[in-house]
């Protein structure tokens, strides 16, 4: 069985042999240990390692720079009346006639469900005063939202 050929004779072909370690590294100086560091200030507890020091006293403003200040965010209020937003209780909303915020109220009027569901009742039978209970149910009318001190309308939700 052939065995791997000893270290001395496996360089390249063709190639010179590397420099020897000694002569790559002669000139780098070793460490040596130079004398030891000693703070000044032996004595526990005589100074603070860290002082305080104020911002403005590290970062100096550069001459002739404006002094940074937070810009004040202010917020204001939008008031925001889609229509999608009323449905069939009271919402708050800001009437534009009296200038306030108010709980709407509600006005319950027949509308196209009430109609159709009185229809479908006489189509099945229910006469005789029978067909007339979707009048009486409010969850079947459209919804008024009205302002409660002006009376104004400030949204309709219909049914359908
Ligand atoms: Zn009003």
């Amino acid at each position: 069985m052939a065995s791997a050929p000893p270290l001395e004779t496996s360089t390249l072909v063709g190639f010179p042999p590397p420099p020897p370690y000694e002569e790559t590294m002669g000139t780098v100086p070793l460490y040596t240990p130079g004398p030891m560091y000693y703070p000044p200030n032996d004595v526990k507890g005589a100074q603070p390692p860290y002082p305080q020091q104020a911002y403005g006293e590290m970062y100096p403003p550069p001459p002739g720079a404006q002094p940074v200040t937070t810009p004040v965010v202010s917020v204001q209020t939008v008031y925001v009346q889609p229509g999608a937003l009323f449905r069939d209780i009271p919402v708050q909303v800001h009437c534009p006639e009296c200038t306030q915020n108010v709980t709407s109220q509600l006005d319950f009027t027949s509308g196209t469900l009430t109609w159709l569901s009185c229809a479908g009742l006489a189509i099945f039978g229910c006469f005789y005063g029978c067909c007339l209970i979707p009048f009486c149910v409010d969850s079947l009318k459209d919804v008024t939202h009205r302002c409660p001190n002006c009376r104004r309308t400030l949204g309709v939700y219909t049914r359908i």
